[in-house]
């Protein structure tokens, strides 16, 4: 008796092992597209130039998060504008990360291209079409390793930004595993304000201290992402087109909320109407600032201007006005401050979201002076995530990276005829009407050299 006992033991211990190790263990599982090898739709005033293609989700376990979830995606398109193209991935849930939006300039195709946390070859934004290897995307993968339940309907969703080009969707392929895309979770939430510094220093120290937002450019990214359009007859005019990183090098959030009072001038109309003139409504948005207490947060409400509905495409999300403001300067005489305008600045309007993180690995946030940016230089990193661009609440997190890169509709200065070759300045402020309060107003702007040599004078 006693054996056979000592048996079932032995036998519910090697039962259970093995059931531990298939858990710690999940093989890779691949899934992959429907509708393979079809034409993308090409961009019309009628149509958004979206093709969607499912990915059918089943057997996974019913939980993606830190230990098991997405690893990976791998992507073919073939359009020989590549940067006409914007990937959006959707799960189950809803969320949708941005996997590629516009890159690659005149280049050509994504070939098997694959987007991971770790992208060997750097950021997709840095890369060369047909842009062989490993990736990172432009959002964050991790977002979809939440938790979320990841049987069911995926969705891949080009969308084809440019008319006159057509291309053709080749598959997606999307990687589960046991080494899934992960980032930091930070101390400093919500829920445990115990866990936020003020400065560098622990709160309890101090008895109120305002977690202020301090908005910086990344230089970096406007030297490598600038670059000139010749001068077009049929059009009347060139472009200047430039890439704009922002990030959140304070030691809290911005976060703007709308009061869902929605304005045709000064009508009151329902939320989603058109204006008169075409326009969409807007609605003003209020700051709200996080005052760590010894009891936990106060919040201090102020406003902080309006947000609307943009249509161009491959925005067709809410953004919140007057954000950045670009000029074209020509160095006229020494005193840099005494520089005319060239070009009439353009006030752009951008979606404030957490399109990426600051990370070491990536030393990617530096600020207007080249300093650089590490997590542990970032007290209260993480603190408080901002994922989409609904007009209810938007902004950016510490150390949140938000980016509209060269290819974007709006990121551009036209150069009219008879503008004359030559060096000239593009200055980029970040706050430029001073809507948000921060804790350093004096790191909003970058000033880029950038030779002319297109033009027609
Ligand atoms: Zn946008």
């Amino acid at each position: 008796m006693k054996l056979y006992l000592e048996f079932i033991l032995l036998l519910l211990c090697v039962l259970n092992y093995n059931n531990l190790k298939s858990q710690n263990n999940f093989d890779t599982k691949v899934f992959t597209s429907n509708q393979n090898y079809k034409p993308l739709n090409d961009y019309s005033k009628s149509s958004n130039g979206l093709f969607s293609s499912d990915i059918i989700i089943n057997g996974l376990p019913n939980r993606i998060d830190k230990t098991f979830g997405l690893e990976k995606v791998q992507l073919a398109i073939q359009h020989s504008r590549i940067s006409d193209i914007k990937v959006v991935l959707e799960s189950p849930d809803g969320l949708e990360v941005w996997v590629s939006n516009r890159h690659g300039r005149d280049g050509a195709n994504y070939s098997e291209t694959i987007f991971c946390n770790s992208g060997f070859r750097g950021k997709i934004s840095d890369g060369i079409p047909p842009f062989v290897g490993e990736y990172l995307p432009d959002g964050i993968l991790s977002n979809f390793n939440n938790g979320q339940n990841p049987n069911g309907i995926w969705k891949l969703k080009v969308y084809d930004l440019s008319e006159g080009v057509t291309g053709i969707f080749g598959s997606v392929v999307l990687y589960f595993s046991n080494k899934p895309a992960i980032d930091i979770v930070s101390k400093c939430s919500l829920e445990n304000p115990k866990g936020c510094k003020c400065n560098n220093i622990n709160h309890k120290k101090h008895k109120n201290c305002k977690l202020l937002p301090d908005l910086t450019l990344i230089k970096e990214i406007t030297e490598k992402e600038i670059h000139e359009i010749p001068y077009s007859e049929t059009k009347g005019y060139g472009e200047l087109r430039f890439g704009v990183s922002t990030f959140n090098k304070g030691i809290g959030p911005l976060e703007v909320k709308g009061n869902n009072i929605w304005l045709c001038n000064f009508d009151t109309v329902q939320k989603g109407a058109i204006c008169h003139n075409g326009t969409y409504p807007r609605q003003q948005v209020f700051q709200t600032i996080y005052i760590l207490t010894k009891n936990g947060f106060k919040k201090e409400i102020k406003t902080a201007g309006f947000n609307a509905y943009d249509a161009r495409p491959g925005h067709e999300h809410f953004h919140s006005d007057d954000y950045v403001n670009y000029e074209l300067l020509v160095p006229s005489s020494l005193e840099k401050s005494q520089w005319k305008v060239a070009c009439k600045g353009t006030k752009a309007s951008f979606c404030i979201w957490d399109l990426s993180y600051c990370r070491d690995d990536l030393i990617n946030c530096k600020d207007i002076n080249n300093k650089l940016y590490l997590v542990n230089d970032l007290p209260n990193y993480g603190f408080k995530g901002f994922k989409d661009c609904l007009p209810e609440v938007q902004g950016l997190s510490v150390g949140g990276v938000d980016y509209y890169g060269e290819g974007f509709e709006g990121q551009s200065i036209l150069l009219p005829k008879g503008l004359k070759n030559g060096l000239y300045y593009l200055k980029i402020e970040i706050d430029p009407q001073n809507l948000f309060l921060e804790s350093d107003e004096t790191n909003n702007t970058i000033i880029v050299p950038i030779t002319l040599n297109k033009q027609k004078d």
